[in-house]
């Protein structure tokens, strides 16, 4: 598989290209913005991109859709449905982020509401990018929608807010429930095994082993208080 990473938005998304290296065929995973930037990579590489894959419908997910939607009409659009609500009200996210609305344009966080969605990811579904096979699991906790996808064959899983290198995603923004994130984690992705790669919306790659071995959230050492 070629991984691409574009460091995009306020919030540092990683907005990855995944491409299959026999096929060509490509998808763009969370396009946060820069969508010039992923369409001259696409273009350079010869890629045909198949979809917009997201993992959940935080602004910095998703705030490159409408552009790179504008260059590739084709191109699907999936999301679970949980996350529909955020996705269409993506104009309002960043004044329930405590941003005032008079920063939004400085900023760079001022949206239009983004395209209509293609279709609804099905948990359990195996997504296919010309060789490469996704299994996409609906991982709720940091929204109502967030799923992973994970290519179990290559043994790397692509994890969005859910899980990060010494961290988990926040669970105080509305949708968000930390429970619920706890038992996403421990039922969907850790089950993946120890060895999978780790790329999450935000910092480094780690793998599954060294959280599940070493991460605060995970190991018990971090205790929600109240
Ligand atoms: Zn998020
Ligand atoms: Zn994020």
């Amino acid at each position: 598989m070629i991984i691409e990473t574009f460091i995009t938005s306020p919030f540092q998304q990683n907005t990855r290209v995944l491409a299959c290296p026999e096929t060509r065929r490509a998808v763009c995973l969370d396009p946060g913005d820069s969508a010039r930037k992923i369409a001259d990579y696409i273009r350079r590489n010869d890629f045909e991109l198949q979809a917009m894959t997201l993992t959940h419908a935080h602004l910095d997910h998703i705030g490159g859709v409408s552009d790179l939607h504008a260059i590739y009409p084709q191109a699907e659009i999936l999301l679970h449905k949980d996350d529909e609500e955020l996705y269409y009200g993506l104009p309002e996210q960043p004044l329930f982020m405590g941003i005032p609305r008079q920063q939004l344009k400085a900023l760079g966080l001022e949206y239009d509401v983004p395209p209509p969605l293609t279709r609804y990811w099905r948990d359990g579904e195996i997504y296919a990018v010309g060789n490469l096979n996704f299994k996409i699991l609906h991982s709720p906790g940091h929204t109502p929608g967030h799923i992973v996808l994970a290519e179990e064959q290559l043994r790397k899983v692509f994890g969005g807010d859910c899980l990060f290198a010494g961290s988990i995603g926040r669970t105080d923004l509305p949708g968000g429930d930390y429970e619920q994130l706890i038992n996403s984690i421990n039922e969907k992705i850790l089950p993946l095994g120890d060895d999978l790669i780790l790329y999450s919306g935000h910092g480094e790659n780690t793998t599954v082993g060294r959280e599940r071995q070493t991460n605060p959230f995970l190991t018990g050492a971090y205790q929600m208080s109240g």
